[in-house]
């Protein structure tokens, strides 16, 4: 099937690999061993790394600690705050379509005394500085929102929010996971305090990632969640994962300088999609549409038909749906419940993600394919 779920994760870029592929067996020296050239092998191509996922970022190589992937970003950065703070302060904001892996942390905390506030977003996903600057108070320690919707691409007012934030004396924490690579990001010049990113959403391996902590703002504390050989400063510990974090550094390196030309070309083939499909056939609709959104990422509502048939008939594309598979049971997605959306609409719609391999002949197919199937549902 043609892929275009690359929200879901993306293949390693050829050029990615070859820089990883020699920190496996060839050089394969523990980053921490400071006693021998293997080990400074591994510290070095470390270090490099960190200063290509700073540049990324606009962030100083200091600010960069490695990690799993964004869930465990995540967890460090809002359990990493709450334990520091969470004596002084409890309140946490969130918002109703974040990815589970905030709202899950944010749920934990609650039994350690954490107090959430879960904002809904308007029918298009997108939530007001407003909204947040509402329910600020006195007792208020962490805003957490998204970047980017991995589900909708619907981008939030990131700068406006870590303004505000600043402002209240409240930290500040984003998943960007969706938008590293994607949307050019500059740290020096927004108030952002932690940043979540994972390789695999930007052409590098899966199970390596980043937590940007700003070490410009001297209030901010994080506790490590992973204790033992101080490891990134003391923030997370564990022997690095050098080859998954030269696969996360090169990977920032060629997003940064092919980021807009992948932009643009992308634009030009999910606007082709959405626009074609929308003309084709009524009652259907952009989850999202009238937001700001990514410019590889279509969710469309087909109204009409049945949506656990849906998926199956369109076996021609990999795509994902509206739903989520939570161990035996298929329920709506909860970004687009949140949204308002009914759930039969929920059931009925599909994320189109596009990535940098992706043709014009795969999205002509995929047109064809999907109104032939709609077609024949209805
Ligand atoms: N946050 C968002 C917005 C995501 O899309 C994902 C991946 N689905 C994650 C967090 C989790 O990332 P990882 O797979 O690196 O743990």
């Amino acid at each position: 099937p043609i892929y275009l779920d690359y929200n879901a994760t993306t293949p390693v870029d050829e050029r990615v690999l070859a820089e990883m592929i020699p920190w496996f067996s060839q050089n394969f020296g523990n980053a921490a061993s400071r006693s021998h050239l293997y080990g400074w092998q591994a510290e070095e191509a470390v270090s490099v790394a960190r200063v290509q996922v700073a540049k990324l970022l606009g962030a100083g190589e200091k600010d960069i600690v490695f990690t799993s992937g964004a869930t465990e970003s995540n967890n460090l950065a809002i359990k990493g705050v709450f334990e520091a703070f969470g004596k002084e302060k409890n309140h946490i904001i969130t918002i109703a379509t974040e990815h589970k892996a905030i709202l899950d942390v944010c749920t934990h905390l609650e039994q350690f005394g954490a107090k959430i506030t879960v904002l809904l977003p308007d029918t298009d996903g997108l939530i007001t500085t407003a909204q947040i600057t509402e329910v600020i108070g006195a007792n208020t320690l962490l805003v957490s929102a998204m970047y980017a919707n991995n589900e909708t691409g619907v981008i939030f007012p990131i700068e406006e929010i870590a303004k505000v934030c600043r402002e209240k004396n409240v930290f500040f924490h984003t998943d960007a996971t969706q938008a590293v690579g994607k949307l050019p990001i500059n740290l020096r010049n927004t108030p952002i305090d932690l940043l979540s990113l994972s390789a695999h959403k930007l052409y590098g391996a899966k199970g390596i990632g980043a937590l940007y902590v700003n070490r410009n703002n001297p209030r901010l504390k994080v506790i490590a969640q992973m204790d033992g050989g101080k490891h990134e400063r003391g923030m997370r510990s564990g022997t690095l994962n050098v080859p998954g974090i030269v696969s996360l550094g090169k990977a920032c390196d060629l997003a940064r300088l092919e980021m807009s030309a992948n932009q643009e070309k992308l634009s030009f083939l999910r606007n082709k999609l959405e626009q074609t499909i929308l003309s084709m056939l009524e009652n259907t609709s952009v989850n999202g549409g009238n937001a700001p959104r990514l410019a590889h990422v279509t969710n469309i509502a087909f109204g009409g038909v049945d949506g656990e048939m849906l998926l199956g008939n369109l076996k021609n594309i990999a795509v994902s749906s509206g739903s989520a598979c939570t161990s035996a049971s298929v329920l709506p997605s909860h970004v687009l419940k949140a949204m308002g959306i009914n759930d039969d609409l929920a059931y009925s719609s599909i994320r189109f993600s596009l990535g940098k391999y992706t043709t014009e002949e795969e999205i002509d197919f995929t047109v064809n394919h999907v109104v032939e199937v709609i077609e024949k549902m209805r």
